[in-house]
């Protein structure tokens, strides 16, 4: 049996085993695909300390993996059923079964995609999913944000520190975000807007070009692009897609996210959620390294005080 189980192996779950495994507990993390999580697929990292100009997110990942790795084990198995409610907890994989005192959940959240063609194709190629990563990468550019959310709005305007122009290209006529943040948008001079419109297809050579975008309520198709011909950067916030599916009988779930309080516990005992599948403000590497850390002491010190 081990200490702890943790399900994901992004930066909050490898930062919780990395913490887990030098308290000397028995640690496994399993995880589905890469270590890494989201930041694996980002082409470079500027804003996590001590990472510069030359930190890949994939080489920042095996780093981190690397480091983890003398501390804990890792195995690449799909996690398929978890059975928390026990005071021994058993994690059903792809491979088999595993039992542990403790649980702890990082399985992240997946930015929603679009599914339009270009999509994937130029993915981190003018096309990102957040500002705060890829933002100075545009500097100069003319940038179009797809989203009338919070986060859309919000990004939209953290985007004009380095954009030519931001244009956001939104669905519907009305936003979705809350009213000060559309005050904020609209009050804004370099931000314009393509409303009432949806991404058809994203188009471009070696990278991202330009958009078509189809009127909602006329029908009418257009193509809009850089103001000079040009690369353009696309960001996309269309919501998030928290993975959580396998955990929704068991635990405490709102707004799609898992509930925790500020140890990360969840409202079963020995199971503790970190990093982004967790409700909470700012989603960030270092925010998600951060619960990880919380959450191996908090766990720890459950360990302390039951005996099995
Ligand atoms: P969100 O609130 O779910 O908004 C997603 C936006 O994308 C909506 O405007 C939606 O349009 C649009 N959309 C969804 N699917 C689409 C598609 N296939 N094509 C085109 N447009 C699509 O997501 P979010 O902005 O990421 O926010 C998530 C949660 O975090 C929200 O509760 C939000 O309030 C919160 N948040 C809070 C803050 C803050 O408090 N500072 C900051 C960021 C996020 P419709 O409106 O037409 O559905």
């Amino acid at each position: 049996m081990y200490d702890i189980i943790i399900i994901g192996g992004g930066p909050a779950g490898l930062t919780a085993g990395l913490y887990a495994g030098r308290s000397n507990l028995k640690t496994l993390i399993i995880e589905k695909d890469v270590v890494g999580g989201q930041i694996s697929s980002t082409a470079f990292v500027e804003n996590y300390p001590g990472s510069i100009e030359d930190a890949t997110g994939m080489g920042l990942s095996e780093r981190m993996l690397e480091q983890t790795s003398k501390f804990a084990e890792v195995k690449y198995e799909n996690v398929k059923e978890v059975d928390l409610e026990g005071k021994t907890k058993k994690v059903t994989t792809s491979k088999g079964e595993y039992e542990a005192k403790v649980v702890i959940i990082s399985t992240g959240a997946s930015h929603r995609k679009l599914g339009v063609s270009g999509e994937e194709e130029f993915a981190n190629k003018g096309i990102s999913y957040c500002a705060t990563c890829d933002g100075p990468f545009f500097t100069g550019l003319d940038i179009f944000v797809v989203g009338g959310g919070d986060s859309a709005l919000e990004e939209a305007i953290y985007l004009t520190k380095f954009a030519k122009s931001v244009t956001i290209i939104h669905r519907r006529d009305e936003f979705r975000a809350s009213g000060y943040v559309v005050d904020r948008v609209k009050e804004n001079p370099k931000i314009k807007f393509e409303l009432d419109s949806v991404v058809k297809e994203i188009k471009g050579d070696r990278e991202a070009k330009s958009i078509v975008l189809e009127n909602t309520k006329t029908g009418e198709i257009k193509e809009v692009k850089a103001e000079e011909d040009g690369p353009i950067g696309v960001f996309i916030f269309v919501g998030y897609l928290p993975q959580t599916k396998i955990f929704e009988n068991v635990l405490e779930i709102k707004d799609g996210y898992i509930d925790t309080d500020e140890d990360m516990k969840t409202n079963v005992e020995g199971v503790f959620a970190v990093g982004d599948v967790r409700r909470k403000k700012v989603r960030q590497m270092v925010t998600a390294a951060a619960d990880g850390c919380i959450a191996a002491i908090s766990a720890n010190k459950y360990l302390e005080n039951n005996q099995w």
